[in-house]
């Protein structure tokens, strides 16, 4: 026979959902700060045989640096094309195709930090700073009210074969940065290239001029009328590519066009 005693013992009053509850948040409270704390500790340790290097002088970053040294970021070249309408961008354009305006962010000097950085996005596949950058330009050309009345991002196309080789198109990537900040919708569809053009660095002017010229299409005419479109890429140098581009929206009935780009050559 159970006493009495036993069987209080045995029917036990079930513990309060409440209870339960914030028991198994402070157990899962628990396990998330122990896995973050392991992968900080991992993170530190491998720091230890791998240090993130400045992307530009390659010099070991410390706690709170991401992609730059201090001294590489306080030395940005830049140009504050965005400041004002008429600056160098501008004026490769002049004469040639009509745009609203057109900016690029810093100085593309040889083997300098414009140089590095594209190079890093483009040949390297940094997508990260790819996306990071164009966080940080949309950011500085916000407060000049750069973006107003811009109604779609587009960023230059790739050729779908070449897409495939590299893995992503680094214009794509800078705009994507663009959108986060600016809320402009991007556009990557409505204009495609129909030729992988071959490399332009050893191409003069018009070599690179009848390289790309009539390489891009639109596939619907009607969703750029009457808007303003900001071309985004990464390098501005003869502009034979962004004129190609230019040549091609400009089909469109109405259309406005402004320009982009991360560095000026
Ligand atoms: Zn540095």
């Amino acid at each position: 026979m159970l006493s009495e005693c036993t069987l209080k013992l045995i029917i036990t009053e079930p513990a309060p959902m409440e209870t339960i509850n914030s028991a198994l948040r402070r157990h899962y409270l628990n396990a998330y700060n122990w896995g973050k704390f392991f992968i900080t500790l991992t993170k530190s340790f491998l720091s230890l045989f791998y240090p993130k290097l400045c992307v530009i002088c390659g010099e070991p970053l410390v706690e709170g640096e991401d992609f730059f040294c201090l001294h590489c970021f306080l030395n940005l070249p830049k140009t504050n094309y965005h400041l004002t309408k008429d600056n160098l961008a501008f004026d490769r354009f002049l004469g040639k195709v009509p745009i609203e305006k057109a900016a690029s962010y810093l100085y593309y000097n040889k083997a300098g930090m414009g140089q590095k950085l594209v190079a890093e996005i483009k040949y390297r596949g940094n997508i990260y700073l790819g996306k990071w950058l164009g966080q940080y330009v949309a950011k500085d050309f916000q407060k000049s009210g750069f973006f107003e009345g811009i109604d779609y991002l587009i960023p230059v196309p790739l050729h779908p074969q070449k897409y495939k080789k590299r893995g992503f198109n680094q214009s794509e990537i800078i705009a994507q940065g663009i959108t986060d900040v600016s809320h402009i919708p991007l556009e990557t569809r409505n204009l495609y290239r129909t030729k992988a053009n071959t490399s332009q660095t050893r191409k003069g002017v018009y070599e690179r001029w009848l390289n790309t010229t009539g390489n891009f299409k639109i596939k619907d005419k009607q969703l750029f009328a009457g808007k303003h479109v900001l071309l985004i890429d990464d390098v501005l140098t003869t502009g034979s590519t962004l004129e190609a581009c230019i040549i091609c929206l400009l089909e469109t009935p109405g259309i406005k066009i402004s320009l982009l780009t991360i560095a000026i050559a």
